[in-house]
């Protein structure tokens, strides 16, 4: 992993995301190398060529931005992170995200975490002081070897759903991000995964894969070496418009009925 130093000028940046105003990436590259990362599209500008997921600029100037851009955007929800995620484990040394958000309960501003990293768990002292929070977790598949194959670098599943256990506990709104859900692997435990979060989540958001920004060459290497048998299924699920995801709605609407999870399906 190639750690290295990047200025930004500014850190509040506009975002078109459904529900939420504006998006903080405190990281540039994301070391947590999901293979079908949509994000990977920013090589065309940053460290062209290289591996997604093989380097990290750190925005080290992140927290000066932060001082003027506080003062300055009006108030709204800030999600952190739309480009990177905001606990991979270089936020373990450098504690950008930490010092934004220690700013930005001072600013009153509503923020929404999205994560994969049980690392957020570190910061729930500091995030129960906002009045307007929530704390979310993507989770793909209830499987850990899926989890492997398509996310090697963020933390084991059943950390995730300890965190979010434990969010919700301290009385934080948590919801998960079930997506992008893979054809087939998604489904392995998929209603085990929903009876854990029944009791740990205020919602569940639910999205199919996308092949996009260049995300189909990592995936289909990833299914090579770890599920060579489904390869042709799963690239023909991909598809658009696809019956497998139109059968795949249905299914998840019933088991989120069912245990009465308030949800969106965006698919
Ligand atoms: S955690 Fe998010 S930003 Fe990071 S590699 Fe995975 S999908 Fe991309």
């Amino acid at each position: 992993m190639k750690i290295g130093e990047t200025p930004c000028k500014s850190i509040i940046n506009s975002s078109g995301i459904e529900g939420v105003d504006y998006a903080v990436n405190p990281y540039i590259g994301c070391a947590h190398a999901c293979t079908y990362c949509y994000a990977k599209f920013m090589t065309r500008w940053y460290h062209k060529g290289e591996k997604w997921g093989s380097f990290v600029d750190v925005k080290k100037n992140a927290k000066d931005c932060m001082l003027r851009d506080a003062e300055k955007r009006r108030r709204g929800v800030i999600l952190f992170s739309s480009v990177t995620d905001a606990y991979q484990p270089a936020e373990k040394k450098y504690e950008i995200t930490r010092s934004l958000l220690e700013i930005l309960v001072d600013h009153d501003f509503p923020v929404e975490i999205l994560t994969k990293s049980s690392l957020v768990t570190r910061d729930l002292d500091l995030l129960s002081r906002f009045d307007e929070v929530e704390v979310g977790f993507t989770i793909t598949s209830f499987d850990e070897k899926v989890r492997r194959a398509f996310e090697p670098g963020a933390s084991p599943i059943e950390e995730r759903l300890d965190a979010l256990k434990l969010f919700s506990d301290a009385g934080i709104p948590t919801y998960a991000f079930l997506g992008p859900l893979l054809p087939f692997v998604s489904e392995l435990g998929f209603e085990d995964l929903l009876n854990r979060l029944a009791s740990s989540v205020g919602r569940v958001i639910v999205d199919r894969l996308n092949i996009k920004a260049g995300n189909w060459k990592n995936i289909e290497a990833t299914l090579e070496v770890h599920y060579p048998e489904i390869l042709d299924e799963f690239k023909e699920a991909s598809r658009e418009p696809s019956v497998y995801y139109d059968l795949l709605r249905g299914k998840v609407r019933r088991i989120l009925d069912e245990r009465a999870i308030p949800h969106d399906i965006l698919f």
